[in-house]
């Protein structure tokens, strides 16, 4: 990474982390329910901050996490990000009841927007509170699928592998090789519903073969201008490519990283 775009990142990721801690003195005691986000893309999110959550942050994270950057990293997200992992605390410890009454609220939300699935951790990752709502959820509401974005293979164990439940271990060129052996044993045992994503950084930064979503730089209105593998996420292929996809509803249409059999239609790189 260039030297400058490592000290703003370093930079950002700390703000990050002072702002977190400035939102957790005024959690507003209104906030009893998750914030469920919506945003054009990916639809309804459920979405908490990567300063307390991300533990396993990758050394290319600060290149490509949009956490960092724009709208969602400015303090009235984070706020929002606080409070909803302030939720999930208290429900990592709370009766079974509460938790099944928290996930019939956000299944209610995504009826009330006509959505059928949640994607988990658009920013940040997974903590005991949102393992017992995912089990919740995945069992009370099974029409709904859940995208379930992680760096975690120790969280992600703690969930069943259900037919509703779509575990997507994210990587990219400097994972771990420990973490990518967890992830691969936790897909093996999986039977289809765990999956790998790569962020691709650059044209010669080749995914490993098991990789079901490759994800090619993007940021804002900038997309990589290398030509797409056949994994590659279409809402982030370069527009100058005929197969390249708007950002406006793309998840909704596409469903690849929610829809077991759409992703087996996407053989990995031989
Ligand atoms: S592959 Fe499809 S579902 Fe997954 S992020 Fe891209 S557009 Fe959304």
């Amino acid at each position: 990474m260039h030297n400058s775009t490592q000290a703003n990142t370093t930079r950002v990721w700390r703000r990050l982390r002072i702002v977190t801690e400035d939102c957790a003195q005024r959690l507003r005691p209104e906030r009893y329910h998750l914030h469920v986000s919506e945003n054009s893309k990916t639809g309804s999110s459920i979405n908490v901050p990567i300063a307390t959550t991300c533990q396993n942050k990758t050394a290319a994270c600060t290149q490509y996490c949009y956490g960092l950057l724009g709208p969602i990293s400015l303090q009235a997200s984070i706020q929002t990000h606080v409070e909803n992992q302030a939720v999930l605390n208290r429900l990592a410890t709370a009766s079974y009841k509460a938790v099944k009454e928290e996930a019939d609220y956000s299944a209610a939300v995504l009826t009330v927007r006509g959505h059928n699935f949640l994607r988990w951790n658009g920013v940040g990752d997974l903590s005991l509170g949102s393992v017992r709502l995912l089990r919740a959820l995945s069992k009370q509401h099974p029409a709904i699928q859940h995208w379930v974005s992680t760096r975690s293979a120790q969280l992600a164990a703690k969930l069943p592998h259900k037919d509703n439940i779509h575990v997507m271990f994210s990587i990219d060129q400097s994972t771990k090789p420990k973490d990518l052996t967890a992830f691969r044993a936790y897909i093996h045992a999986s039977n289809g519903q765990a999956f790998l994503a790569y962020a691709q950084l650059a044209e010669d930064d080749v995914p490993p073969t098991d990789v079901h979503v490759v994800f090619a730089q993007h940021k804002s209105a900038f997309r990589a201008p290398w030509p797409p593998l056949p994994q590659t996420c279409l809402a982030t292929v370069s527009l100058k490519y005929p197969s390249a996809v708007a950002h406006d509803n793309s998840c909704i249409s596409c469903r690849r990283c929610f829809d077991k059999t759409l992703r087996e239609q996407i053989s990995p790189t031989p």
